[in-house]
């Protein structure tokens, strides 16, 4: 296709975006950017951060609560770790909560509380890859840089035709938006693609009638575009085991612990458990009790594998000292504070 071409493309999107954008917390819109208003890159960096691995609908109300409590980059900086990783709680994969305090503290400390501006200074920031570098740069700078998700990545492989199967795909897919993206308006341009994606080129039933781009879609053109993108099989994920322990104290306090600081969960409140393996789990009580199990299991799908976790439930009186662990206050004890697949084993609890 020719840069002509590509750059007419990018325009009819943007025309299409101007009528059409989303309405999403975090994002200036095209009417109030061709005024003058700048994005904040402090919420445009958070709603990246959050949108990892999880959809819009679920990362609003915790961008709103984010943004609310913590205004700034520097207000998140002085967080205390436990406030962020309990406000995170629901929202998954915790890692991303541990390096945005990191990232804060990193810009805070070493950019005086100042974004970088450039590609290659975002990129130096922890927990920021080249997805996440490439859209703050576009969005927050308007930088001509290509960001390519999964929309994205959907969006290009219909407008190609590209029958490659995902992920050995990606560099073509890539190099495919890399040359549509325009040196006018990249940011606007970057979310342009990205609403195409979430709202017209979807991966079900793509309303192709009203597309900007169907006139130079070769899947429309061919009437691919239910199969594409292709996807390598995946693999089955295994089943592992565990046991978590509801301990209660009679005044009300439950026993918590903290999960290390890497690994899965890190840096998170749990119940007291035990390993989780593909076999059948070794009992590890965190303290001396009578035990009970309860019938149900805690269910969970984590990325790579499904979790069953066997419940087992204990009072304990005053004295009792855990090997693990530490007693929460009943006051104090919120289960919203708790990464979903805990608070699963609590909802097991109540009648
Ligand atoms: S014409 Fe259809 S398949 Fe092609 S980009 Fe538009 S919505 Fe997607």
């Amino acid at each position: 296709m020719s840069a002509t071409r590509d750059t007419a493309q990018a325009a009819d999107l943007l025309t299409w975006y101007d009528r059409h954008a989303r309405e999403l917390p975090w994002r200036v819109s095209p009417a109030a950017r061709a005024a003058g208003v700048r994005p904040d890159p402090y919420r445009v960096w958070m709603s990246e951060i959050m949108l990892q691995q999880t959809t819009v609908a679920a990362v609003k109300s915790y961008f709103e609560a984010f943004t609310t409590r913590w205004p700034t980059v520097s207000d998140l900086a002085a967080a205390e770790d436990a406030d962020v990783m309990a406000a995170w709680a629901g929202l998954g994969y915790y890692a991303r909560a541990r390096n945005l305090l990191k990232c804060a503290r990193a810009v805070a400390d070493e950019h005086g509380g100042v974004f970088p501006q450039t590609l290659d200074g975002l990129r130096a920031l922890p927990g920021i890859g080249p997805y996440t570098a490439a859209a703050v740069a576009a969005i927050a700078f308007d930088l001509p840089e290509t960001v390519v998700d999964g929309n994205v990545e959907r969006v290009m492989a219909r407008l190609h035709d590209e029958h490659l199967p995902l992920p050995q795909s990606k560099p073509v897919l890539t190099d495919y938006a890399a040359a549509l993206t325009p040196q006018e308006r990249p940011g606007d341009y970057a979310q342009a693609v990205m609403d195409l994606g979430a709202t017209i080129c979807t991966p079900r039933n793509p309303a192709c009638g009203l597309c900007p781009w169907r006139s130079a879609c070769a899947a429309w053109d061919r009437g691919t575009q239910a199969e594409l993108p292709k996807k390598a099989p995946k693999k089955r994920k295994p089943t592992r085991h565990g046991i978590a322990y509801l301990v209660k104290r009679v005044d009300g306090a439950w026993l918590l612990e903290r999960r290390p600081d890497s690994g899965l969960l890190g840096g998170m409140l749990g119940w007291p458990g035990s390993e989780w393996s593909e076999e059948a789990p070794a009992d590890a009580p965190p303290i001396r009790a009578e035990w009970k199990t309860l019938n149900a299991e805690a269910r969970h799908t984590f990325t790579h594998f499904h979790l069953r976790l066997t419940v087992k439930t204990a009072l304990v009186p005053m004295e009792r000292t855990p090997a693990r662990g530490a007693f929460v206050e009943a006051e104090v004890f919120d289960a919203g504070d708790l990464p979903t697949v805990m608070r699963k084993a609590f909802a097991l609890t109540s009648p």
